[in-house]
């Protein structure tokens, strides 16, 4: 899949999880993300790469309805939004609680973790479920400790976040993330701040998850491990995306190698 046009180059697969469809999204006069399109199959894992400033944070800051897109389409587990301006540049046609509905589906790992520094591993975890969900006490405890157990972080389940290393935070985070049982999972440089002795189980705990088929959208620096775990590749390039496919598609396409290369 390489053309360069970036309409449509991610291959169109039957059961898409993900849609979207020329998205575009400015900062006042910056337009950060021009024109993007892509599909994202149920159970896949996307990597997206690209250098500092292509706009890949504010792609997954667009999945997760953190950041509003100006236009375009977006379609998540089967809800479907379509944004749009008038003249004036309003915003038109959103409904809120479909906008609601989609966030919901959605769940993101930051690279800072943003753990709550004053609630305990558990109560990080907890939080949400109850708030967001309505959840009892009781069931969002029995839901922390299974996905604690699952990054093997459950012995510190009474551990405030800054007596944790940085590795220990993600997987909490990857945790809370997984404990609102989002049918989509995004990280966003999940090991970007971590040692380097830190990063390898993060991206263990990543693997296991991809190998259980959650569809993940992962925005990395770490090639190797996008190379291996990934259905498909994505080059973010300036606000567009330059090259999408299978991950040796990518890796070896000409106009990404000063990107990928392990000299980039
Ligand atoms: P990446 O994650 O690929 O490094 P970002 O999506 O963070 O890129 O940023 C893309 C561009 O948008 C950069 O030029 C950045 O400075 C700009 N940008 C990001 N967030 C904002 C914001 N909230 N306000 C203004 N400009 C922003
Ligand atoms: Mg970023």
């Amino acid at each position: 899949m390489t053309s360069s046009s970036n309409a449509h180059l991610s291959p169109p697969t039957a059961n898409p999880a993900v849609q979207v469809r020329h998205l575009v999204k400015h900062y006042g006069d910056l337009e950060v993300l021009r024109d993007v399109s892509l599909e994202v199959a149920e159970g896949s894992v996307t990597s997206i790469i690209g250098s500092s400033g292509s706009g890949k944070s504010t792609l997954l800051r667009c999945l997760n309805l953190l950041e509003r897109p100006d236009q375009g389409d977006l379609a998540i587990a089967g809800e479907t939004i379509r944004f749009d301006r008038n003249p004036q540049g309003d915003v038109v046609g959103l409904d809120r609680r479909q906008l609601q509905r989609l966030r919901a589906k959605v769940s993101m790992v930051f690279q800072q973790f943003n753990l709550w520094p004053h609630f305990t591993v558990l109560g990080n975890v907890t939080e949400a479920p109850m708030r967001v969900q309505g959840l009892s006490r009781r069931r969002a405890i029995e839901v922390a400790e299974h996905y604690l157990e699952r990054v093997g972080m459950a012995d510190k389940r009474n551990a405030y976040p800054g007596y944790l290393s940085g590795g220990q935070q993600q997987r909490v985070a990857i945790a809370r993330a997984l404990a609102m049982e989002p049918r989509l999972l995004l990280f966003d440089e999940p090991t970007s701040a971590l040692d380097p002795e830190r990063v390898n189980e993060v991206l263990c705990v990543i693997r296991d998850l991809a190998g259980e088929g959650r569809t993940m959208v992962l925005v990395t620096h770490e090639m190797a491990f996008a190379r291996e775990v990934s259905d498909q590749v994505v080059y973010l390039d300036r606000g567009v995306i330059g090259v999408a496919g299978a991950p040796s598609e990518v890796f070896d396409d000409p106009r990404c190698q000063h990107f990928v290369s392990p000299a980039a």
